[in-house]
C-alpha cells in the first residue's frame, strides 16, 4: 500500500497544465494570469486631486494660520472628469474636487478642512466662493496624485502566474481590458456507480439511496475553479460504466466514486485495467483506503486517442470528500497552472482520544475552536465514513500519524482546515 505522499506525487505527474484561453475578466476569477499585463496608458492619467478644497501655489500659504488665514481670490471650480481652463497665478486658488486634474500654475492642494470653507457652507447666499481663507502652510505636492503613480504607461502591471483575485480584476478594468488570457479550468466529468443509487429527481423505492457523491464531488470541483460535468449513475455492471465512462471521455479528468473496495460489485478497478491503465489502488489512510488511480481510453472531440486521468474515488461518502480534497484538488489545481496545493494546518489541542489501530494515516472531522489564542479540536461524533454529516459539522480534519498508535486528551494534533 502506498503512502498519501506516493499517491499524490504518482497523480500530479499525470496531471498536465492546461491550455490557454481568453476571458471576460469577470469569469477569470480564480485562473492563473497565462500574459503579462502592459499598460498603454498612465493610471491615473494626470495630476489629480487627492482631496476636495483648493488648488493653490504653496509659496502663497507661507506663514497662513487659524489667526491670521492668508485669502486668495478664487478663479474656477474643476470637478472630477473636466479640464481645467484656468491657471493657477500668485494670490489665486482654483476650488477642486477629489480626482479632478490639478490646473497648470498649482503645485498644492489645501483641503476644505485646512481653509474658512465651512463659512462658505454655513452662508448658501456666499456661492459662487470669489474668495477663500487658507488657515495653514501646506508644502509643495500635498493632495496630489501624480500621473502614472498607480501604473506607469509601458510598466507590466500583471505578470503571467498570478492568480486572478478580485484586486487583479479591477486592475484589468482599470486598463480598460475587458478580457483576459488565462490557463483554461479543468473540466472533470462526474459518474456515481451502483445498483442502489437513485438521482436526487427521482423517487426514492425501498432499499435504494439517493446519489450524494455526484453532488459533493461537482461542487468541489466548482469550489477549486473546475468545471464539473455529470455524467450520472451507472450500474455496477462492465456495459454501463463503459458506456457512460466513454460520455466523459473528453473531459480533462474523470472522477468516478463507488466500486473500488473488494466486493463482488466493484468493478471500477476492472474496468480502468481493461480499458486503460491501472496505477494504484490502496492509499495507507483512513478514511479512503480503497482509492484507484488509473488513465482511461478515450477519444477527443477531434477524434484523436488520448489517456485521461481517472480517480476512481471511494464509494462511502466521507470517504469521497476526503480523498476529493487530498488527491483531486491537488490535481485540479495543477492544470489550472497553480503552484501551491497545500491546505492550511494549524496546530490544535486535542479534547478527545484517537486510536490507530492499523499503521495507516487517520483523517479525523473535527469541530475546531479558538479559546485564549489556542486551537482546540474535538471530534464531530461517530466517524463512520458513511456519515456525511460528520463533513457538514467539521471545520478540518485531524491528522494521526500513520506510526502513532493513540493521540490522548491534551495532545496537540496537526488539523488540517476544509475551508
Ligand atoms: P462501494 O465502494 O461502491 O461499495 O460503496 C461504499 C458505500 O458507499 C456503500 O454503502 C454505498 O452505498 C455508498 N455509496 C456509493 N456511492 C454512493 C453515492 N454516489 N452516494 C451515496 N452513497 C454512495
Ligand atoms: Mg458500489
Amino acid at each position: 500500500m502506498i503512502s498519501v505522499e506516493q499517491a499524490l506525487e504518482k497523480i500530479l505527474s499525470f496531471a498536465d497544465v492546461l491550455d490557454e484561453e481568453t476571458r471576460p475578466i469577470l469569469d477569470s476569477l480564480g485562473q492563473v494570469m497565462a500574459e503579462d499585463i502592459k499598460s498603454d496608458i498612465d493610471i491615473p492619467p494626470l495630476d489629480n486631486s487627492a482631496m476636495d478644497g483648493y488648488a493653490v501655489q504653496s509659496g502663497d500659504t507661507v506663514g497662513a494660520s487659524e489667526e491670521s488665514p492668508v485669502f486668495l481670490r478664487v478663479i474656477d471650480t474643476v470637478s472630477a472628469g473636466s479640464i481645467p481652463k484656468c491657471k493657477v497665478e500668485p494670490g489665486t486658488a482654483v476650488r477642486i474636487m477629489t480626482g479632478a486634474a490639478v490646473p497648470e500654475g498649482a503645485d498644492s492642494v489645501v483641503k476644505f478642512e485646512d481653509t474658512d470653507e465651512y463659512q462658505h457652507k454655513k452662508s448658501p447666499d456666499a456661492h459662487p466662493v470669489t474668495r477663500v481663507g487658507v488657515l495653514c502652510e501646506v508644502l509643495p505636492g500635498l493632495n496630489i496624485r501624480r500621473a502614472g503613480e498607480s501604473i506607469a504607461r509601458g510598466n507590466t502591471a500583471l505578470k503571467k502566474g498570478m492568480i486572478i483575485r478580485p484586486s487583479e480584476i479591477g486592475v484589468l478594468a482599470s486598463l480598460g481590458r475587458s478580457e483576459v488570457t488565462v490557463t483554461r479550468r479543468p473540466v472533470v466529468a462526474i459518474l456515481a456507480t451502483g445498483d442502489e443509487l437513485v438521482d436526487i429527481n427521482q423517487p426514492l423505492p425501498m432499499g435504494k439511496i439517493y446519489d450524494s457523491n455526484t453532488y459533493s464531488a461537482a461542487a468541489l470541483v466548482q469550489r477549486h475553479g473546475g468545471i464539473p460535468r455529470i455524467l450520472g449513475i451507472a450500474m455496477d455492471t462492465e456495459d454501463s460504466l463503459i458506456t457512460k465512462l466513454r460520455q466523459g471521455q473528453d473531459a480533462d479528468m474523470l472522477i468516478t466514486t463507488g466500486g473500488v473496495s473488494a466486493g463482488d460489485y466493484d468493478i471500477v478497478k476492472d474496468i480502468l485495467a481493461k480499458e486503460g491503465e491501472i496505477y494504484f489502488s490502496k492509499v495507507r489512510m483512513k478514511p479512503g483506503k480503497p482509492l484507484a488511480f488509473g488513465s482511461f481510453r478515450g477519444i477527443s472531440k477531434t477524434g484523436q486517442a488520448r489517456k485521461i486521468l481517472h480517480l476512481g474515488l471511494p464509494g462511502n461518502p466521507v470517504s469521497a470528500m476526503v480523498t476529493f480534497e487530498l488527491f483531486a484538488r491537488p490535481a485540479i489545481l495543477k492544470m489550472m497552472g497553480k503552484k501551491d496545493f497545500t491546505k492550511p494546518v494549524i496546530e490544535a489541542i486535542l479534547e478527545d482520544s484517537i486510536v490507530n489501530t492499523d499503521g495507516r494515516r487517520i483523517y479525523t472531522r473535527v469541530i475546531v475552536e479558538k479559546r485564549d489564542s489556542q486551537y482546540f479540536a474535538r471530534l464531530t461524533g461517530p466517524q463512520g465514513s458513511g456519515i456525511l454529516t460528520s463533513m457538514s459539522l467539521a471545520d478540518g480534519l485531524a491528522i494521526v500519524p500513520e506510526d502513532t498508535s493513540r493521540v490522548k486528551n491534551g495532545d496537540k494534533i496537526q488539523v488540517m482546515m476544509l475551508d
